[in-house]
């Protein structure tokens, strides 16, 4: 049995930050599961706090050139319903930043955080999955397919919704499903996006057109991700890539020109699901381990991030006053900061959802009186864009000051 001072299960985007984070805090973690390096026309958009623990943990100068800012976010109602209103324009700029973030194809961004790993001496790589989770009085346990067998005060289940962490500690989840499916895919385009995200709400749910950078071949670049019912999405998934893109190109009012499939295309079943509680004995959940639902206004990994951020800095002052990592005190801890985020962000995307899927008069009026309010009152305007992007008190590592304390950490001069 080797023992670890903490286990990240699940080598997605959440499970590496933590263990970087951890890592480089001086805590000895070990980092299970297989990567997942597919490029399948997916990308995310990450908000100010985000990029900012990226920035921290010392991966943006690495991807920064992958990824393309988002200056303006465009709302435009395309439901048809007689209370449409023109599009609402939420720019960066009134809040007095440069941009709300970047969009950058997940590819890139798993890449590099697993490059980082690789670098960190307090990492050791598994890539096998994690096939049994025991849980004991004062350490967890994880037995991987090669049958090798880890221990730790601390088991931080990052390994998606199918968490085996997460069943071991017993926490129960909610769960649901949208009679929805997105489609992605990347496309090189005739005209400039000019740094304008374009969310298109239809009655079958968002179609989003995300900037990407240009590359040698292709000076305007775009992702997509449209919601949609499933028979139209298995319909449209078998569409060849040049009639896919006339569809798309209907689709967003021919925005951006002629639009062509760069690279593959994909598409992902819509569910919602939230587990019950962030944390369980020796067990703190992270990311989609803990909260699914739709990738409308790019809330899901960036919701991730501050569970990864907020985990970080509790595991890192009981490492700092040589506690116990996932005591009692650190998970409750955990349970108490991330649970208002959490139910904020999935209830909100799940009635802004349900809202476009319905097509009842009341529900109509009350969205196209949102939209108005939203286009007219600058100070509730500036609320939701606050809100979205970087709410509330953000954990240390996604501050800008943090970046020298964790160099500081790293060369062994603490503060
Ligand atoms: C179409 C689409 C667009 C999106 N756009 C955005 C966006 O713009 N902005 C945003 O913030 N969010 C977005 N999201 C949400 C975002 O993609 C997810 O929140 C994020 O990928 C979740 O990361 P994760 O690390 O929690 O989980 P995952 O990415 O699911 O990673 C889990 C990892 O654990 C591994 N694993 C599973 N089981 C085991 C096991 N037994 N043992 C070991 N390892 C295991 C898996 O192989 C995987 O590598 C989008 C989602 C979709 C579907």
């Amino acid at each position: 049995m080797q023992p670890f001072e903490g286990i990240v299960v699940g080598a997605g985007a959440t499970g590496v930050a933590t263990a970087i984070g951890l890592a480089q805090a001086g805590v000895k973690v070990a980092l299970v599961g297989p990567a997942d390096l597919r490029r399948n026309g997916r990308t995310v958009a990450l908000w100010a706090g985000s990029v900012q623990m990226l920035r921290n943990i010392g991966i943006w100068q690495d991807i920064s050139t992958h990824a393309e800012p988002i200056i303006t976010m465009r709302l435009v109602d395309d439901t048809g319903s007689i209370f449409t209103q023109p599009p609402v324009d939420f720019c960066a700029g009134e809040l007095g930043h440069d941009e709300f973030g970047f969009n950058i194809e997940n590819f890139w961004l798993v890449q590099a955080l697993l490059a980082k790993a690789e670098t960190q001496a307090n990492i050791t790589r598994f890539t096998a999955l994690v096939q049994k989770v025991e849980l004991l009085p004062d350490q967890g346990m994880v037995r991987l397919e090669t049958g090798q067998s880890l221990c730790a005060p601390l088991l931080v289940g990052a390994e998606g919704r199918q968490s085996p962490t997460r069943a071991a500690a017993l926490i129960e989840v909610r769960k649901w499903d949208y009679p929805q499916v997105a489609l992605t895919a990347i496309f090189s385009h005739q005209r400039p996006h000019k740094d304008i995200s374009t969310e298109f709400h239809t009655r079958s749910g968002p179609c989003t057109l995300v900037p990407l950078p240009a590359e040698p071949d292709a000076p305007h670049r775009s992702s997509l991700v449209w919601l949609m019912r499933p028979p139209e999405a298995s319909r449209r998934s078998q569409l060849s890539d040049a009639d896919f893109a006339q569809a798309v190109e209907a689709q967003v009012q021919h925005l951006l020109g002629w639009m062509q499939v760069q690279g593959s295309r994909a598409q992902f079943p819509m569910s919602g699901m939230v587990a019950k509680r962030m944390s369980g004995h020796r067990v703190a959940l992270v990311g989609e381990a803990a909260h699914v639902f739709p990738p409308i206004g790019a809330q899901g990994l960036n919701l991730g991030m501050r569970d990864v951020a907020g985990l970080i800095d509790l595991v890192t002052q009981a490492h700092d006053t040589c506690g116990d990592l996932g005591s009692e005190a650190v998970l409750h801890a955990y349970e108490r900061a991330r649970r208002a985020d959490i139910e904020l962000r999935t209830r909100g995307v799940d009635v802004l959802n349900t809202a476009l899927l319905t097509d009842l008069l009341p529900a109509d009026f009350m969205r196209g009186a949102g939209l108005l309010a939203l286009a007219n009152i600058a100070p509730l305007r500036r609320a939701i864009m606050r809100q979205g992007m970087n709410p509330g008190n953000p954990p240390p590592l996604m501050r800008a000051s943090k970046r020298q304390a964790i160099g500081n950490r790293a060369a062994g001069n603490h503060e």
